[in-house]
């Protein structure tokens, strides 16, 4: 808004009609061009009862950036472009060491320079081809993306102490990368202490459906250390290897796409965005829309070495400036042709409705939801059976394998039940944003979620379900296979 008359009956489905009666009714005489401005759109809603959001003018942004979004790129544009890899595993386990290592430089003991990082990205060199690293604070953050839409990750290295094994962060860790279905990677670090016994941890691994390559299976393990450098190599090589297999790609010629890392206000430079092109060429003087951020790109520079950049292709991370204010992390951003464009985009979902469904997320995770979805699977020719995902969380570990065991009896034509991770404990943060970011329902056996998950539950509308006997818990989730669980109140 403002907009056309046309639009708005289109927008809103009010018959036109309708509108040119009311806009009579005020003493306006008006045709299907006419204007209609925030304020009249209110009262016509007002008189009819409706409830708009002011999405008309949205609806065509949104066209906009869905255009821009699914563009299909030609064949011939098509290029290799460096995998984008993210680090996860236990606290301690030294992701941070192993991207120090990797970059030669050492944050961990605190990096030159001293600004404060919490996402770090950076391009990494092995025999003239590159590897982009991007290392989000914890999986939570890395799921937190993705619910957002921002999947930057095409290769997860999930990073086990060698000493320790996999431990329960290892495990939370597994269950985010599975659900965001990108390969993984294991780096069994810290390989240069004294007694330790890969044996052990690999055999952990198998337990949890990752077994190595040596044994026959399909992750590949490399033994590490960011303290001797060993392996190093050996992991830059791997990660290539991997991202051979799965021929990621990219077009050079199209206007940039990407996401957000994180964003700074910082005195008189202003604006700092670090962003991860997805794919295009970003470009110094690009006009940019990001999340609820516009600008020209005044300056780029490059992530590592601070040299400045004309431009940046696929897979490159960038710190920028022009942005007028510090977009949200995980904001996707487009390159548009129209300053007035980028800025009226920016403005709307600053102020409207939209800003909410961009920087958080309000989907519908609930039983409810999935009814809907069986009914659809029934109605369509459906190929696929319905997936019901589940989070798994128990008081103890015997609980969780006797739920298990009882889901898999619950085997029908229509529906998989997938089981995104189980685990000891109450329900985290960290599990709602993967049931948010997956679809999935919470099973809570004997446990509570702690205050920060309930209410990002509620907000998000996941659904956590509690129970204290098993087979409640089965038999509630048979009737909804079945279709005939009403929803909870
Ligand atoms: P993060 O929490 O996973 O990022 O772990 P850090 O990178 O902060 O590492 C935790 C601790 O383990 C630090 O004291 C590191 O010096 C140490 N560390 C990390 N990698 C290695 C390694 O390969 N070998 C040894 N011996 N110590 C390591």
């Amino acid at each position: 808004l403002p907009c056309s008359m046309r639009d708005f009956c289109e927008a809103t489905g009010v018959p036109v009609a309708q509108v040119l009666r009311f806009m009579m009714g005020m003493g306006v005489m008006a045709n299907i061009n006419a204007t209609i401005d925030q304020q009249t759109a209110e009262l016509i809603a007002a008189d009819m009862d409706l409830t708009i959001d002011l999405k008309a003018h949205e609806t065509l942004e949104d066209e906009l950036i869905t255009s821009l979004e699914e563009a299909e790129d030609e064949e011939a544009d098509l290029v290799t472009r460096a995998p984008i890899v993210t680090f996860l595993g236990h606290v301690d386990h030294g992701k941070t060491s192993l991207l120090d290592a990797l970059i030669g430089i050492n944050v961990v003991k605190g990096e030159a320079g001293g600004i404060t990082q919490h996402i770090r990205a950076y391009t990494v060199e092995k025999d003239g081809r590159a590897v982009t690293f991007v290392d989000t604070p914890g999986h939570e953050a890395f799921t937190e993306m993705r619910a957002r839409g921002a999947n930057v990750t095409d290769i997860a290295v999930l990073v086990v102490a060698a000493d320790d094994g996999i431990m329960p962060q290892t495990e939370e860790a597994i269950s985010h990368a599975k659900a965001a279905g990108v390969p993984i990677v294991v780096a069994l670090n810290k390989s240069d202490l004294e007694g330790v016994d890969p044996m052990r941890a690999m055999t952990q691994m198998t337990e949890h459906q990752l077994t190595p390559s040596e044994w026959g299976g399909d992750t590949e393990v490399v033994r590490t250390s960011a303290t001797t450098g060993m392996g190093l190599d050996e992991l830059l090589e791997t990660l290539l290897t991997v991202a051979d297999l799965h021929e990621y790609r990219a077009n050079p010629s199209r206007k940039a796409l990407g996401v957000c890392l994180e964003a700074e206000q910082q005195g008189d430079r202003g604006v700092i965005a670090k962003l991860v092109v997805q794919n295009g060429t970003l470009r110094v003087g690009d006009i940019l829309v990001c999340g609820s951020s516009h600008g020209r790109v005044r300056a780029m520079t490059d992530t590592l070495t601070n040299a400045p950049l004309q431009e940046a292709g696929p897979s490159t991370p960038v710190n920028l400036t022009g942005l007028d204010i510090p977009p949200g992390a995980g904001d996707r951003f487009h390159v548009l042709s129209d300053i007035t464009q980028a800025r009226e985009i920016a403005a709307s979902r600053e102020h409207g409705s939209r800003t909410e469904s961009l920087s958080g997320v309000t989907t519908k995770v609930s039983f409810e939801t999935f009814q809907e979805l069986l009914e659809q699977g029934r109605l369509g020719e459906q190929q696929e059976k319905t997936k019901l995902n589940v989070i798994i969380r128990s008081d103890v570990r015997g609980s969780l394998e006797a739920i298990d065991k009882e889901l898999t009896k619950l085997e029908n034509p229509e529906v998989e039940v997938r089981v995104l991770q189980r685990s000891v404990g109450g329900v985290t943060l960290a599990d709602v944003t993967l049931a948010s970011a997956s679809d999935a329902v919470i099973l809570a056996f004997n446990v509570i979620p702690d205050d920060a998950a309930r209410s990002l539950a509620d907000e998000r509308g996941v659904e956590i379900r509690r129970y204290d006997v098993i087979y409640k818990l089965t038999d509630e989730i048979r009737l909804m296979i079945e279709g005939r669980l009403r929803p909870e109140k």
